[in-house]
């Protein structure tokens, strides 16, 4: 196992045991991000025109499964390579989760509004998830490589398989928290229908330019 370093650490910490309850803005973060890795994918093809990018075939697709308890944000964009996940997965340093930490410090009433100000981040799906696996294959490169964490202290890499580029962000939702002196519980479950993810979508994702396509069937 790898470890996270120091900011990711405490970046996860502070998702895991949010102050801040908005839990639902996960899936916001993991569309944005696949969103920018087919707007990178495209954007490489203007400059190469060795590739072949047929704009038709772009797109992010998001799936669950009921029984599995997972749900995955799948896209055909750039990809990542084992080396990129290292770096991308395993530090996360990005201005937006920085301020984030240190406005969120001061009150939590702010901590509304920089949410919707700046994005959270990759690290969000520990919020809602108790597993996070990224299976993930560059663009140009043969291989896969899974990555693989429980948000707590660091994670894996391993060699995985995926047919064409792209990421698979796959979450196993945490278990269900019963409410308890009265405080309302945690439902995780809630998210594994097709109306409460078209719902988040709908409120979240709407400017995404690339189609959203939902699966209802086993992932
Ligand atoms: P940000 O999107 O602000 O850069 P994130 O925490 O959301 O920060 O993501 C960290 C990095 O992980 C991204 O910058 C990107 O390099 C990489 N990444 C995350 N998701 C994907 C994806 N689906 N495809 C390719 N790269 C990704
Ligand atoms: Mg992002």
């Amino acid at each position: 196992m790898r470890k996270f370093k120091t900011e990711s650490k405490k970046l996860l910490d502070l998702m895991i045991n949010s102050i801040y309850t908005n839990k639902e803005i996960f899936l916001r973060e993991l569309i944005s991000n696949a969103s920018d890795a087919v707007d990178k994918l495209n954007f490489k093809s203007l400059t190469d025109d060795s590739m072949q990018v047929d704009q038709d075939d772009l797109s992010i697709r998001v799936s669950f499964d009921r029984d599995a308890r997972t749900i995955t944000v799948s896209d055909n964009g750039i990809g990542m390579t084992a080396d990129e996940l290292e770096k991308n997965l395993g530090t996360i340093a990005h201005s937006g989760s920085q301020e984030f930490k240190t406005e969120n410090a001061e009150s939590q009433g702010d901590a509304v509004d920089i949410i919707g100000q700046f994005g959270v981040g990759f690290y969000s799906a520990f919020m809602v998830a108790k597993r996070v696996q990224v299976v993930s294959r560059a663009y140009g490169e043969d291989a896969a490589n899974v990555w693989e964490s429980d948000g707590l202290e660091g994670y894996t890499i391993e060699p995985g398989e995926r047919a064409g580029h792209g990421t698979d962000v796959i979450l196993t939702l945490r278990d269900n928290e019963p409410g308890k002196d009265g405080e309302p519980g945690e439902n995780y479950d809630r998210y594994l229908s097709e109306w409460a993810l078209k719902d988040l979508i709908t409120r979240y994702s709407n400017y995404v330019r690339y189609p959203i396509q939902m699966m209802v069937t086993r992932s």
